[in-house]
């Protein structure tokens, strides 16, 4: 019988996340493994037919607006399924990637696991929690060069703060990495 789990792949911005994401799907691609990659509808500045990474690296992806549309888009003989741009599916994401291993597939899932201003970010808390296989990716701080675990706003132009999720969609050149000591607080 196919064993199922899930992995996470979670940091902040431009930490590689997409690019480690597309490293274990060419493998899988190798070895011959029926892959399918996912990305959010929401994620519009790639296209919606690709997950690509800052390194140059892409894949061909479906996108789905919600959890239940990937369980329903998912072939059930997938051995590896992708998930990319995680945090914008939801809390529902968490339930859906166990259904998923547990019907066999490999779930890999990778996303934000804070927001600009330093709070986590659901769901990949969560899924890290239960999870058989989590990496955290750090990025570098602009500032000095440490590991950076967080990314800042550099621009407060437009949108609220209180949708997390809408103020996360698009223009990475609005954020920059930042170490724990020097991010704005
Ligand atoms: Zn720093």
């Amino acid at each position: 019988m196919r064993q199922g789990r899930v992995e996470v792949i979670a940091g902040p911005m431009f930490a590689g996340k997409s690019e480690e994401l597309l490293r274990r799907v060419r493998r899988a691609v190798i070895a011959g493994r029926r892959v399918e990659v996912f990305t959010h509808r929401l994620d519009v500045r790639r296209g919606a037919d690709r997950v690509s990474s800052h390194a140059g690296a892409d894949h061909p992806a479906r996108s789905a607006a919600t959890a239940a549309e990937i369980e329903s888009m998912a072939d059930p003989a997938a051995d590896l399924v992708a998930v990319d741009e995680a945090q914008f599916f939801g809390p529902d994401l968490a339930e859906a990637a166990d259904r998923l291993a547990v019907r066999g597939a490999v779930v890999v899932v990778a996303g934000l696991d804070v927001t600009f201003d330093r709070r986590p970010f659901e769901p990949l808390p969560s899924l890290m929690a239960l999870a058989e296989r989590v990496t955290k990716l750090t990025s570098i701080c602009l500032v000095c060069g440490n590991d950076a675990i967080f990314h800042e706003r550099v621009s407060h132009a437009g949108g609220s703060a209180t949708d997390v999720v809408a103020e996360h969609v698009g223009g990475e050149d609005k954020y920059q990495a930042r170490c724990r000591v020097h991010v704005r607080r």
